[in-house]
């Protein structure tokens, strides 16, 4: 299906991204994630890619044939330049033929001491560029940066480079996190002005920990309101009151945006199907 066959409807899309199980010996964990999140519905669930290579027993592939075939739900595969050649992206696109996954998120990938950049892939649209001439069949969805991705020369170029790659074949765009949406609201209409055309679903991470955050944040470049920074530092002793502090946060994050009309929500659920659910619950009427 066509990413663009979910969006302009005059609902606010719903989506959610998982990862694949960390450790080997642990797919069970995917099926109690997805089993978790199976009452939500949502318009389609991203799998992410371990850049490096997913030392879990399952790939991104496999967990999105699960998503399809036992759920029911349109998945999303994504697939980095970091770690792959050519080679592995022709072998990809196989076994995303194979398990008829038409849908693919197109990332240049983090990266690590693990995994640099990619001798055949740069960026992303380079990736874009091979997948639309050796997968037409393929609908590519691509990142952006409400707060600009922190390796950017400027807003401006960042923004440009987004616009190449809608040019290049992206179809939609997912963002990454951010805690205060006057930075979507002000990201959007900068699109808008460059004429990127395709819908942007607007990231939104619940907090679960207070390291995991300041950790994720140090790494992506987005920042951290005070009105949140206040939430990290008073509950931080109090699993309970974080966790409820968090999930409203994101609550009103998520009501805000969907009042101001946005494509879509991407739900970033670290596979921590609870906090998704009650998100869910409490929005579930105004989308
Ligand atoms: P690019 O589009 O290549 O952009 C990277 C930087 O280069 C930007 O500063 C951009 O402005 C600049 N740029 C872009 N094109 C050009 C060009 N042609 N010439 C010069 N400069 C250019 N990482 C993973 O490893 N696995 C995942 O599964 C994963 N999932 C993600 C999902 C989402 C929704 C998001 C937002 C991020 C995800 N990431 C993932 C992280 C992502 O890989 C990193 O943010 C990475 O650093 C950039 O990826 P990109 O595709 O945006 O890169």
């Amino acid at each position: 299906m066509q990413m663009k066959g979910l969006f302009n409807n005059g609902h606010t899309t719903f989506s959610i991204e998982i990862f694949p199980p960390k450790k080997p010996g642990t797919i069970e964990d995917v099926y109690t994630t997805l089993d978790g999140l199976s009452n939500i519905n949502p318009s389609f669930i991203s799998c992410t890619y371990g850049a490096g290579g997913n030392s879990g027993d399952a790939t991104t592939i496999d967990i999105c044939s699960i998503i399809k075939e036992k759920y029911g739900i349109l998945p999303i595969a994504h697939l980095t330049c970091v770690g792959n050649t050519k080679e592995t992206i022709d072998e990809a696109i196989r076994k995303l033929d194979e398990a008829s996954i038409t849908n693919v998120l197109a990332l240049r990938g983090d990266i690590s001491e693990r995994a640099g950049l990619s001798e055949d892939f740069k960026h992303a649209s380079d990736l874009i560029v091979y997948l639309k001439e050796k997968a037409p069949q393929l609908n590519i969805s691509a990142a952006c940066y409400p707060e600009v991705h922190p390796d950017s020369e400027s807003v401006v170029s960042d923004i440009l480079y987004m616009k190449q790659k809608e040019e290049c074949g992206a179809e939609h765009f997912m963002s990454q996190l951010f805690f205060d949406n006057e930075d979507f609201y002000s990201f959007w209409e900068k699109t808008q002005i460059a004429g990127i055309k395709s819908p942007i679903e607007a990231g939104i991470m619940p907090v679960t920990s207070k390291a995991g955050i300041l950790r994720m944040v140090s790494m992506c470049g987005a920042s951290i309101p005070k009105k949140l920074s206040r939430i990290l530092n008073k509950y931080e002793n109090n699993p309970q009151a974080f966790s409820d502090a968090c999930i409203a946060y994101a609550i009103d994050q998520i009501s805000d945006l969907v009042a101001n009309d946005v494509d879509g929500i991407h739900l970033y659920s670290m596979n921590k199907p609870e906090a998704a659910q009650r998100i869910y619950n409490a929005v579930k009427n105004l989308l």
